[in-house]
């Protein structure tokens, strides 16, 4: 889950990371109050998932009340990359000597943490030469930055940053800028906080974040109880809570990232619209599908259903069809189903599938891997046009 930068900032604070002083306004009106808080140039900044404000116009400086209130007005209507902006940051305005860029991340080479440090920060962290990168791997068995690769003040902040990104369980924690201000000191201009998902069950506090996603809407009802499916759980096995709605009427499940969104594309190659894009994977267990296809199942005006996946590698094809079956029972699908899947206890599976669509009458054909995914899109096209 991304932050908002004043979310990022809240937590910078708690870690001792100096942040400028500021507050979160929600109602144009409320810009006033926050200026005369600040009493002096403010920076007015909008609140949105999405990267690139200041390039988008939308970090205005403020001298006065009305200005404040005026910029507040216009960021709060608008989008950036198509995210919404939900509020803005009123914030005093620094007076920056120079930039600095501070971050720590997955080295999914190294498979460890990186600090990254830049002392030419303030643009994306790509466009700086490599040879004005410090990347310090760290070890998350240490609590401490590994000391004198830093200038001393950034190893200061470095370190509470090292504390905040594994006490919040982030998987991204972004400082750009990390300004330097006239007297030297260090503060943090700027927040970028991506926490891991599949830590929520040991932060109940993360509950109190407001809904987001990155789709630049409101999630639906069948979004947040899909959602939910992996959360809050005391073990952890497979995902089935990958969801988003679309607006066709062809039910999908698909198994595994990357073929998915080719199947996505088979679909629509073949004049069918997908009512939703739905993926488990890992090898759920059958209660984890269930609820899944449960809530796939329950979109109103379906039209076709299809269960498509690779080959797996170690899914348990059998396991996770019963899951699909659970739901099949209950909701007895009228209109066409087809199913491509292979993989570890396939036979199984395939036998479990015809036996469910015997029993409740289902129109359902079965594909093997002798059938490459595409075209069994296209006898799905072919049965729900006849
Ligand atoms: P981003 O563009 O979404 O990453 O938003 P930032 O918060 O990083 O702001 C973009 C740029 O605006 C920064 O790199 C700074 O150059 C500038 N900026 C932001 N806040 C301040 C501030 O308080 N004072 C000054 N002088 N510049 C600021
Ligand atoms: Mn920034």
């Amino acid at each position: 889950m991304n932050l908002y930068e004043f979310e990022g900032k809240e937590l910078f604070a708690a870690f001792g990371i100096p942040v400028p002083r500021g507050s979160v306004v929600r109602e144009p009106e409320e810009a006033r109050a926050a200026f005369n808080t600040i009493g002096g140039r403010v920076v007015v900044k909008a609140q949105a998932l999405s990267g690139k404000r200041g390039k988008a116009g939308a970090i205005r400086f403020c001298e006065s009340k009305e200005a404040a209130e005026r910029a507040a007005r216009e960021l709060l209507v608008m989008r950036l990359g198509g995210q919404p902006v939900i509020a803005v940051r009123v914030e005093e305005a620094l007076e920056i000597a120079r930039e600095h860029y501070l971050s720590i991340t997955y080295d999914t080479m190294a498979k460890q943490p990186v600090l990254i440090y830049s002392a030419s920060g303030g643009m994306d962290i790509e466009e700086v030469a490599e040879s004005e990168i410090v990347r310090v791997p760290l070890d998350i068995r240490e609590r401490s930055v590994p000391a004198g690769l830093l200038p001393r003040q950034v190893h200061v902040i470095a370190q509470a940053l090292w504390q905040c990104f594994l006490e919040t369980d982030a998987r991204q924690v972004e400082v750009n800028p990390l300004a330097e201000l006239a007297d030297g000191r260090l503060v943090a201009a700027d927040a970028k906080i991506a926490l891991d998902d599949d830590a929520f069950f040991r932060h109940k506090e993360w509950e109190d974040y407001e809904e987001r996603s990155l789709m630049g809407r409101e999630l639906t009802e069948r979004e947040t109880a899909v959602k939910a499916i992996d959360e809050g759980e005391g073990y952890y096995r497979g995902t089935a809570g990958k969801y988003i709605e679309m607006d066709g009427d062809i039910a999908v499940l698909f198994s595994g990232g990357g073929a998915s969104i080719a199947n996505m594309d088979a679909l629509i190659q073949h004049g069918l619209k997908p009512a939703n894009y739905t993926e488990y994977s890992g090898n759920p267990p059958r209660e984890k599908v269930a609820a899944l296809a449960r809530i796939v199942l329950s979109k109103p005006g379906l039209r076709g259903l299809w269960i498509a996946g690779g080959v797996a590698n170690f899914t348990n094809v059998a396991e996770t069809f019963q899951g699909i079956i659970d739901a099949l029972d209950e909701v007895k699908p009228a209109y066409p189903i087809v199913v491509r899947r292979a993989g570890p206890f396939e036979q199984e599976g395939m036998e479990l599938m015809r036996a469910c669509a015997a029993r409740n009458s289902l129109r359902m054909t079965l594909f093997g891997k002798e059938v490459p995914m595409g075209e069994t899109a296209a006898e799905l096209a072919k049965q729900v046009n006849r």
